[in-house]
């Protein structure tokens, strides 16, 4: 790989599959930025909750954030995503809020509003995306693609230790049944729905490390891979 050029990492799947963490192993491994796309759509979810707006109300959506800046900084490599000035990054990463992101992810204005911000933060430099469409929306012409899969049971299980860990309250039943309506919702929608580009690399974690699933695309990048 010509290290003078800028390239895009292309990381998808449902959630849970360990997109985030295999996507910052990665970041740092070829010292490249990272972009957590999913963080931008929570963001709008979450405003539309903190406003009381149905995150089922296309227009009510719409009318909510239309004039809502959404923007990302990145502290000593860790991204941040910043609502009209302020710092949401915690507030975004709880049970609801991933089923309002969900439900606003559907709709086509908000689709829109993300896409231009996340075609020029990849402008700038090199750098790995996790997401849903990244590979066949946002950057079809990305030079790398991976498709993150992993069964429901073991994506609910990393997703509940994850949230027990932050001493969130949560049932494993509970993970498990909204996992399995985001991957419904998030594959099933009209616009830019889930789905493996034609081009992707599939890799099941389902018995792979972070740091393996790592490894294998560094390695891929790198041109080592026979
Ligand atoms: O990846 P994460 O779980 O943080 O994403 C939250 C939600 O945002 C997903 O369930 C999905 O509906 C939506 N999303 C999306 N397209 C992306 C990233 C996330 O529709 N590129």
């Amino acid at each position: 790989m010509d290290s003078s050029k800028i390239y895009a990492i292309a990381l998808d799947g449902p959630s849970g599959a360990g997109k985030s963490t295999v996507a910052k192993l990665v970041a740092k491994t070829l010292g490249i930025t990272y972009l957590d796309t999913g963080a931008l759509y929570r963001t709008l979810g979450y405003v539309c909750l903190k406003n009381g707006v149905d995150v089922n109300d296309g227009s009510a959506v719409e009318q909510c954030i239309k004039d809502v800046d959404v923007n990302i900084a990145y502290n000593g490599g860790v991204q941040s995503v910043i609502a009209d000035g302020v710092d949401v990054s915690s507030e975004i990463r709880t049970p609801e809020v991933s089923m309002a992101a969900s439900a606003v992810s559907a709709i086509p204005y908000v689709r829109q509003k993300l896409l231009g911000l996340q075609r020029g933060i990849a402008e700038k430099s090199s750098i790995i995306l996790d997401g849903r469409d990244i590979g066949t929306v946002v950057l079809p012409q990305a030079e790398f693609k991976f498709f993150l899969t992993a069964s429901a049971e073991e994506r609910a299980r990393r997703r509940f230790d994850e949230l027990t860990a932050k001493g969130q309250i949560v049932t494993y039943e509970d993970v498990l049944s909204d996992v399995v309506t985001r991957d419904r919702n998030d594959s099933t929608r009209a616009i830019a729905p889930l789905k493996r580009a034609d081009d992707a690399v599939e890799i099941n974690s389902d018995k792979m490390s972070a740091q393996e699933v790592a490894d294998y695309i560094c390695s891929a990048v790198n041109g080592d891979l026979i």
